[in-house]
């Protein structure tokens, strides 16, 4: 019996990890997509940085031109002054020049802000040039791992497929149909172990009946809480090796 249990539990490392292996593949296409977005996403913030500098640039070249008209027609005016016949219009022209002026001091501070704003915006898209760049390398060592891992993955599926046949045959026929229902609703994971009475699957306590039947090892018993075929260990099922690595 307890070499029967063990068996199962050989089979159960194996769907574990044959569970792995599939979903490894079967996921393998949205990992990669996955890390294409991610690119993708610094690639946009890169883009946006651009967009807003070269807007800031705009707004500067548009206020450079303002104030190139307001120094015109501060010019103009001046031209004027000789030519005007009245003190009125003289007066007049004056004022004109003194709003011009005042004007221009107000564009002139506004593109002073626009420089400094252009300079920080010019390290805000280095920065962000600098990252995507960055990514765009961890992206591609990412990718290149993951495209191992898949042919590695793929390369065992079908070892361990045949494994799992080479162990069904050594697996009791009664044994193997629980253990294959219990898989069919709760998943890979049929077996749970047991210590000190508490099941270390959904950490319900046994009656100490069930306990002692377990420890004995003479019958096939069920969690009353999980429903998984409890087998009485003090260590992990797997040990030494990892499962999950492929
Ligand atoms: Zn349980």
């Amino acid at each position: 019996m307890a070499k029967n249990l063990e068996i199962l539990e050989q089979l159960q490392e194996l769907d574990l990890r044959l569970d792995r292996l599939r979903n490894f593949i079967g996921h393998y296409q949205d990992f990669i997509q996955a890390l294409d977005e991610e690119r993708a996403g610094m690639k946009l913030r890169a883009e946006e940085e651009k967009i807003k500098l070269d807007e800031l640039k705009k707004m500067k070249g548009r206020k450079e031109l303002d104030l190139k008209a307001g120094e015109e027609h501060i010019a103009k005016c001046s031209t004027r002054l000789y030519a005007v016949k009245t003190n009125k219009e003289y007066e007049g022209t004056l004022k004109e020049i003194g709003e011009q002026k005042h004007k221009n001091s107000e564009i002139e501070t506004e593109i002073l802000i626009l420089y400094d704003q252009i300079d920080q915006e010019e390290q805000s898209l280095k920065d962000a040039r600098n990252k995507f760049e960055l990514e765009e390398k961890e992206v591609e060592q990412k990718k290149s791992e993951l495209a191992k891992k898949l042919e590695r993955a793929e390369a065992l599926l079908p070892r361990e497929e045949k494994s799992r046949e080479g162990i069904l045959s050594l697996v009791p026929k009664d044994f193997l149909e629980s253990y294959i229902f219990i898989q069919e609703r709760l998943g890979a994971r049929a077996l749970a172990r047991l210590i000190d009475k508490i099941c270390q699957s959904c950490f319900r306590v046994v009656p100490s009946q069930m306990y002692n039947e377990v420890l004995i090892g003479a019958n096939l018993l069920t969690c009353p809480g999980c429903n998984r075929i409890l087998v009485h260990r003090e260590t992990e099922f797997l040990t030494g090796k990892d499962i999950f690595e492929f």
